[in-house]
Formats: structure tokens, C-alpha cells, sequence
């Protein structure tokens, strides 16, 4: 059983390659290099691949270098949602899409100006909607 508030397992299967549900709803990480966003140099948005909200904007995208998409900032606050997180024995923070609870990866704080924030998302929890579209 997964974490996705309000989308019944049948549903997800099916919205969901099982490559995305490894990570969106069992927490996994794509392999690095691995994303079909991460040199993605489009404008538009980035929105959930579960639920389709809204979430990172090309405008705030960079490349890190880390093999992840990475974004210096959200889109829209309210659709971020963060937690503790000590799976892997070290203290990270965990983002979810405030919405649904769909895992999108982890934000680090060693971005330099101007957020500070690296926001390492993975590609599996996001689809793309082109500007204009
Ligand atoms: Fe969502």
C-alpha cells in the first residue's frame, strides 16, 4: 500500500509506469543520468505525474551536475510539501507533492545564490506541459 492520498491502488497502475511507482509511491530514486527531464531545456511546467499539479517551472531549472533534474525553487509553495527524512541513515529533507503525497525527491541546501536550494527531483515523479500548451 502506497502513500497517495486519494487514488485508489487500480488508478495508479494504471497512471503509473511501473518504473514511476517505484518512485513516486514506494520512494525510489531513478538511476542517476537516467531522466528524460534532465536536459530538458524547454520552457513550461513541471507538474505532478500523479495528480498533475503544478509543481517546478523551467524557469528556476539548472543543471547541478548531480544526474537529477534540480531546480533552484518551486512554482507554487503550496503544492510543495517537505519532510524529515532519515531513511538512508543521514538527515535529508524529503519533498512531496503537497496534493497527493507523490514522492519527487529531496532538497539540499548547498545551491549557491539566490535560493541557496537545490531541489533533486526525479524525472519519474514529473510530467512536462510545454509553455503555451
Ligand atoms: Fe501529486
Amino acid at each position: 500500500m502506497g502513500n497517495i492520498k486519494g487514488i485508489g491502488e487500480n488508478k495508479l497502475k494504471k497512471k503509473l509506469t511501473p518504473e514511476q511507482y517505484s518512485v513516486c509511491v514506494l520512494k525510489g530514486t531513478e538511476p542517476a543520468f537516467s531522466g528524460k527531464y534532465l536536459s530538458n531545456k524547454k520552457k513550461g511546467v513541471y507538474v505532478c505525474a500523479v495528480c498533475d499539479t503544478p509543481l517546478f517551472s523551467s524557469e528556476t531549472k539548472y543543471d547541478s551536475g548531480s544526474g537529477w533534474p534540480s531546480f533552484w525553487d518551486y512554482a507554487v509553495k503550496e503544492n510543495i510539501q517537505t519532510e524529515h527524512d532519515n531513511s538512508l541513515g543521514v538527515p535529508r529533507t524529503e519533498v512531496l507533492c503537497a496534493n497527493c503525497g507523490s514522492h519527487l525527491g529531496h532538497v539540499f541546501s548547498d545551491r549557491p545564490e539566490p535560493s541557496g536550494l537545490r531541489y533533486c527531483i526525479n524525472s519519474l515523479s514529473l510530467n512536462f506541459v510545454p509553455e503555451g500548451k
